[in-house]
């Protein structure tokens, strides 16, 4: 049975080139970037050279960029590290629970917090920020391209909107990352967080642009790595692996390589339409379509759970994300669909299909092939088909 690895935006594998690339910085050249040595001095020059990589994918100064452990870490930064009591924060209710739950810690230590929800197609209205501004609003942050449904946010209006208060301006961009091209200026921010593990990079890496003379006070203090922003002995092999993968995310995004990557989303998108009783979460406005990174989908069916359709399909080799999060042993409805407006029921029995890079003709075929099957099997014994499912 083959494998068809469909769920990118969790995490995705390291490529080759990454790994070369890595290699020598655990063994031969294993030097502290802190030292006056030679060893030193090679592990210096290995994460300026990245460092000045990671500028080029931002379009910011090298001065601008933080290394860091990865999204949770910048998301976490952008908020402990600007927001004081009696401070107004703006965020929206889509989040990644790394900035939703750093914004409820700050919110008990007398944050006050607006939470923007978006509207049914997943798109935050930007009007809707202005209309949340105060004259005590410090911060704002906002996602790039949600995690879940793919969905691209306007964050350049956003950014407008920010300098015009005199805020602010933080964009997780973890989901768009080696999917769209970046540009902090145009996009108006002061704070940018990626990660690593999602464009192919190693897990437990990260970067930050930090706009010059943002007073951010850094999370971890310790020695004065990272311009004093972030302590800590850096992870020379993994900031070496992270500007790899996004040298290689950069020639990915001139490469034609997305455009292929939609169309086969779109095709594998459409086929799975032709199922009765689905529909697409955060795929059209009205009868407009709304923008999304290039490999993700996100779609409901009536009449079955989703978790047992992302069970029925790992077991036929297809690995996908269903619309629930286990939080405390139990699954609950995905946050993210549940304030586009989505019922509990429909948001349980969605599935979130994200594609490799790398993904080919002969996996998309293989989903369509066991997908629609799957879909059929479950309903024909699902107690939500039934009725007997509260
Ligand atoms: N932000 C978004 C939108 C994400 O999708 C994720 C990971 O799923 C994170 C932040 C956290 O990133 P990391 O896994 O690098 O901590």
């Amino acid at each position: 049975m083959p494998r068809v690895y469909m769920d990118a935006n969790a995490t995705t594998p390291l490529l080759p080139e990454v790994v070369e690339a890595m290699r020598p910085y655990w063994m031969e050249q294993f030097g502290n970037a802190s030292s006056i040595h030679q060893d030193g001095q090679q592990a210096r020059a290995a994460i300026e050279r990245a460092r000045a990589t990671m500028a080029e994918l931002f379009n910011c100064h090298d001065a601008e960029v933080v290394f860091n452990s990865g999204g949770t870490e910048g998301d976490n930064s952008a908020v402990f590290g600007l927001l004081h009591p009696g401070d107004h924060f703006i965020t929206t209710s889509i989040e990644h629970s790394a900035v939703l739950q750093a914004a409820h810690r700050v919110e008990q230590n007398g944050v006050e917090v607006s939470y923007i929800d978006p509207g049914p197609s997943g798109l935050i209205d930007p009007e809707a920020i202005r209309a949340a501004l105060r004259p005590t609003t410090r911060l704002i942050s906002v996602m790039l391209a949600n995690n879940e449904t793919g969905v691209l946010q306007p964050v350049e209006e956003i950014g407008k909107i920010a300098a015009e208060a005199g805020a602010f301006f933080h964009i997780d961009a973890v989901q768009g990352a080696g999917k769209i091209p970046f540009d902090v200026r145009r996009f108006g921010c002061h704070l940018l967080s990626i990660s690593g593990h999602k464009m192919h990079g190693p897990k437990g890496t990260g970067a930050m642009f930090v706009r010059r003379g943002t007073p951010l006070e850094s999370l971890i203090v310790g020695g004065s790595h990272e311009h004093r922003r972030r302590a800590g002995t850096e992870n020379v092999a993994g900031i070496v692996g992270l500007a790899k993968a996004a040298e290689l995310a950069m020639h990915s995004l001139d490469d034609g390589t997305f455009t292929r990557l939609a169309g086969l989303r779109d095709r594998l998108q459409e086929e799975i339409l032709r199922i009765p009783g689905t529909g697409v979460n955060g795929g059209w406005a009205g009868d407009r379509p709304v923008p999304r990174v290039a490999n993700t989908t996100n779609i409901w069916f009536d009449n079955l759970e989703g978790e047992a359709l992302v069970i029925a399909l790992d077991l036929k080799g297809v690995a996908v994300s269903g619309g629930s999060a286990c939080h405390s042993g139990a699954t609950q409805p995905s946050h993210v669909l549940l304030a586009m407006g989505l019922d509990k029921t429909r948001a349980r029995a969605s599935l979130r299909l994200s594609l490799l890079k790398t993904v080919t003709e002969a996996d998309v075929d293989y989903v369509l092939k066991v997908l629609p099957e799957a879909v059929e099997q479950l309903r024909a014994i699902s107690p939500v088909a039934a009725g007997t499912l509260g």
